[in-house]
């Protein structure tokens, strides 16, 4: 260390206190990295790596980037998941005495970004913080860029692990950065979800942060006493001790600015539908499966938001349907006023667009960085208030009445703004030229010696002149003295008394006067003056303005529902959405409905077919769907799906009449799933997610079953079939409203034998070889797969399609069912009962077909004695 030079001294120093940080060390106009962290930075970003001079025989390995241009690199680095700290020159090295003053100014990383060229605009950048103690998760989410915040705990729930309800509610807000304690990396099903399937960076915290007083004390320091009281958040010991290792990382890395989060939000993750992470994407709420694009998702029909906060807020709806028939009724009628009143929902619109991200501005106003174009951009949406807050008064409906009232139209802040910023302000503070003429008497007088120097100087110099009565007196300057008075040694006699001598010439003196410094002064300060008052002046409305936080983030979040709820009515009214009747029965009723997004991407002649739906949670819970592969068995299943996240969002639904009994959760199963690149084989995956659907679903869930047990042999895979309806059938069990498609037309038998169970298929015509889909979903189950046929239409060649046929053929006529030869039996411990098809079937027929109230004790007997004798 002792041969280092001193700026690698320094760095050093610095470098260790940043571990696992790339650290970008400010060196006159760039910021360079050195060693390991030059060697990253040059793969990831592509830079050339050179060296430097470090005191040492070989040279530090080095790469860097223009400050200027520093921000695209340091996106570039967090969106893959590094942490970048900025050192900063603490001096002017022109000033400084040996080596500059550097010290880190700021941590950026991934969940604490906040410039709004490392955030998309539409989506809220969580960092979450959780707590693992006994057999509670103390958990929350917390978004810098915009303050909100949101906790919970968690606890293991009817027999399901700890585990499973924590990686719901990292599902939910799919955090980028995750702060845990270090017992949290014994819920080892997390850790492996997490680096699976969330890519967050990780970062274990100390045992310190979580100690329950420091915990109190770091958490009381932050809050307002009125915001603990009310979150009452101090009574949850696991989210206090949560909050405390995010207060601390986020000032270890923020360092100032951490009063935009003043709020704290407790929520139960019991008010909201079950959604976990498989059946989120699987639905397609957000993106497409295979693409991951938002064109072909639900988010991308229901999304006409026009602000930035309303893009967030459906997401975040989106991301949470509520379970409560009044909340959802609240936004339903919400939607309802503004779907039944077209000039309104128009006015509505336009009035929204074009009001920039308040919530996003804000922060930059508290956090500091905030510049003049970024207040102009404030003022621009805050002179849009009035207009919506002019419709707003019309609202009837209590939710947009409620949204009125908290819509400030924060009159007193956009006029000091449009006082004080000039229209077209430059980038930065530094420039001058940014506080408007008028605003500030001092910064005027200052601006005005700029200007009017000159003019002043002939003011005076025709004062003196008048004044001693020499015609020829003038003002003059150089850099060595500065103004100066001339006069020639003709009139030297008639200087005043007042006049020093500071300089004589051959023909002549030269002189100050008081006044004529003081002038000077004032010409030639006023430039410095003028910047240094207008960042004073700056900051001050700054100031000024983040004081107003809070009624500026109520009125952002008003903007931001009213968007969302706007966006509802005029999707529906486009596309001819009807409004849903909410109900807590658990009967799902839909005519001629339609999948939203399926509908949305057909184009031109091929119309969507709508279908009905009728299912209770006792005639027919459980839907059995056969049809042959492409008819519409999966679209069907997710449009059902869908339009209940639809209908318990608020939104109106694509159907001609709807009536939803709450869901508490949707479960899905359906094809091939992403797992396979990590290492388990299809049929095992599949089990596992039927296995997690079964032990978590309810009797007032809904469970879409795509094909399950197609990954094994098909007598496996039928008994899985059977046992799995038999057990989501059974009201002890599980009882769940159930979509379950098959090809196992075997199936079909168990609508005889249970009684919530009924058949249906998708219609096809068929005509010799070839079949046209209907996509009309009918009663009963279909009577054959027309795998060959669709395979057929598929392009499969003649050849194979007729080789198939006389197989088939000989299958269904049995000549082939054999046991493979060489057959290797398993031994088996104890004898598996196989229930499927056997005389219990017929016992059990029998016994549903009689009327027991009218049968004699004779009969009763005599038929006890037939069942006996057919088993
Ligand atoms: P399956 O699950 O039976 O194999 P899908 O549900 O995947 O079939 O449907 C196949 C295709 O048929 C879909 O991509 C869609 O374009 C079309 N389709 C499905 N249902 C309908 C419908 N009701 N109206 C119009 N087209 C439909």
């Amino acid at each position: 260390m002792a041969d280092y030079s001193p700026m690698m001294k320094q760095y050093f120093e610095v470098k260790e206190k940043y571990p696992n940080t790339l650290l970008f060390f400010r060196l006159g106009d760039f910021y360079e990295m050195f060693f390991n962290d030059a060697k990253i930075a040059s793969r990831e970003l592509e830079l050339t790596l050179t060296g430097r001079d470090c005191g040492q025989e070989e040279r530090a390995p080095m790469c860097g980037v223009p400050f200027h241009s520093a921000e695209t690199y340091i996106a570039r680095l967090v969106a893959k998941g590094y942490k970048v700290a900025i050192c900063e020159q603490m001096e002017d090295p022109a000033l400084a005495k040996g080596i500059v003053k550097r010290s880190v100014i700021r941590v950026i990383t991934p969940g604490t970004v906040m410039e709004s060229s490392m955030l998309d605009e539409a989506k809220n950048n969580y960092i979450a913080s959780a707590y693992y103690q006994g057999d509670k998760v103390g958990i929350c989410f917390a978004d810098i860029s915009t303050g909100e915040l949101e906790a919970t705990t968690l606890t293991a729930e009817k027999g399901e692990s700890l585990s499973r309800a924590v990686i719901d509610a990292l599902s939910r807000f799919t955090p980028r950065e995750i702060l845990i304690n270090p017992e949290f990396t014994d819920l080892t099903d997390v850790a492996k979800f997490i680096s699976d399937k969330l890519s967050a960076s990780l970062e274990c915290m100390d045992f310190a942060v979580y100690e329950p007083l420091h915990a109190e004390e770091t958490v009381k320091a932050q809050f307002h006493p009125e915001v603990l009281e009310r979150s009452d958040v101090l009574n949850f010991p696991e989210i206090t001790a949560a909050l405390s290792a995010l207060l601390e990382y986020l000032s270890r890395t923020q360092i100032t600015g951490l009063e935009r989060m003043e709020e704290i939000r407790i929520y139960s993750q019991a008010k909201t539908m079950r959604l976990d992470l498989n059946t989120r994407r699987n639905l397609e709420l957000l993106e497409t499966m295979r693409s991951k694009e938002r064109r072909g998702s639900l988010l991308w029909v229901l999304d006409k938001t026009k602000t930035a906060m309303g893009k967030r807020l459906i997401r975040t709806w989106l991301e949470q349907p509520l379970l409560s028939p009044a909340g959802i009724t609240l936004r339903q009628n919400a939607v309802e006023e503004l779907f039944e009143n077209r000039p309104l929902l128009d006015d509505v619109t336009e009035a929204l667009t074009g009001i920039f991200d308040l919530e996003r501005i804000m922060t930059r106003v508290v956090y500091g960085s905030v510049n003049g174009k970024d207040l102009r951009a404030l003022w621009s949406a805050l002179t849009r208030l009035p207009q919506l807050k002019a419709l707003s008064a019309t609202f009837k409906a209590t939710m947009l009445r409620d949204i009125d009232s908290r819509m400030d139209v924060l009159s007193d802040i956009c006029e000091l703004i449009d006082r004080a910023v000039v229209e077209e302000p430059p980038h930065t503070i530094r420039e001058g030229g940014i506080i408007r003429e008028g605003f500030n008497a001092e910064l005027d007088e200052v601006k005005s010696d700029m200007t009017n120097g000159k003019q002043l100087i002939a003011e005076l110099e025709a004062r003196e002149r008048e004044a001693t009565g020499i015609p020829k007196l003038r003002v003059g300057y150089n850099r060595v003295f500065g103004y100066y008075l001339e006069v020639s040694n003709a009139f030297k006699d008639k200087t005043p008394e007042h006049y020093v001598r500071k300089q004589t010439l051959a023909n002549g003196e030269r002189y100050i006067t008081q006044e004529l410094k003081e002038l000077e002064n004032r010409i030639l300060g006023a430039h410095d003056r003028s910047i240094a008052l207008e960042g004073k002046l700056f900051e001050e409305v700054r100031r000024t303005i983040a004081g107003q936080l809070t009624r500026v983030q109520e009125t952002a979040k008003a903007i931001a529902e009213l968007d969302v709820l706007a966006s509802f009515a005029a999707v529906s009214v486009r596309n001819d959405y009807t409004r849903p009747t909410i109900t807590a029965n658990g009967r799902l009723y839909l005519k001629d409905s339609r999948h939203p997004v399926v509908e949305a991407l057909l184009t031109g002649s091929t119309p969507f077919v709508p279908n009905d739906l009728e299912m209770d949670p006792n005639q027919n819970r459980v839907s059995i769907i056969t049809g042959p592969n492409m008819a519409g068995k999966s679209t069907y299943m997710r449009q059902v799906a869908v339009i209940v996240i639809m209908a318990q969002i608020g939104c109106f639904v694509p159907a001609s009449a709807a009536e939803i009994g709450i869901v508490d959760g949707i479960y899905t199963r359906v094809g091939a799933s992403d797992d396979l690149a990590a290492g388990q084989s299809t049929f095992m995956v599949e089990m596992a997610e039927v296995a997690e659907i079964l032990k978590s679903a309810t009797k007032d869930s809904l469970l879409i079953l795509d094909e399950i047990g197609r990954g094994t042999s098909t007598f496996d895979g039928m008994s899985i079939a059977r046992a799995v309806i038999e057990y989501v059938h059974d009201k002890k069990l599980c009882g769940a409203k159930t979509l379950f498609a098959t090809h196992y037309h075997e199936l079909t038998e168990l609508e005889d034998l249970l009684p919530g169970v009924q058949n249906f298929s998708i219609a096809v015509k068929k005509r010799g070889d070839d079949i046209t889909f209907l996509r009309r979903i009918v009663r009963g189950g279909a009577d054959d797969s027309f795998g060959i046929e669709v395979a057929k239409l598929a392009g499969v060649p003649d050849k194979v399609v007729r080789r198939a046929k006389e197989v088939l053929k000989s299958l269904e006529s049995g000549e082939m069912v054999k046991k493979p030869k060489n057959a290797v039996k398993v031994q088996q411990e104890e004898p598996i009962q196989l229930t499927m098809l056997t005389k219990d079937t017929e016992v059990l027929n029998r016994l549903k077909s009689l009327d027991v109230n009218t049968l004699t004790p004779i009969e009763s007997m005599n038929i006890l004695f037939e069942l006996a004798n057919m088993l």
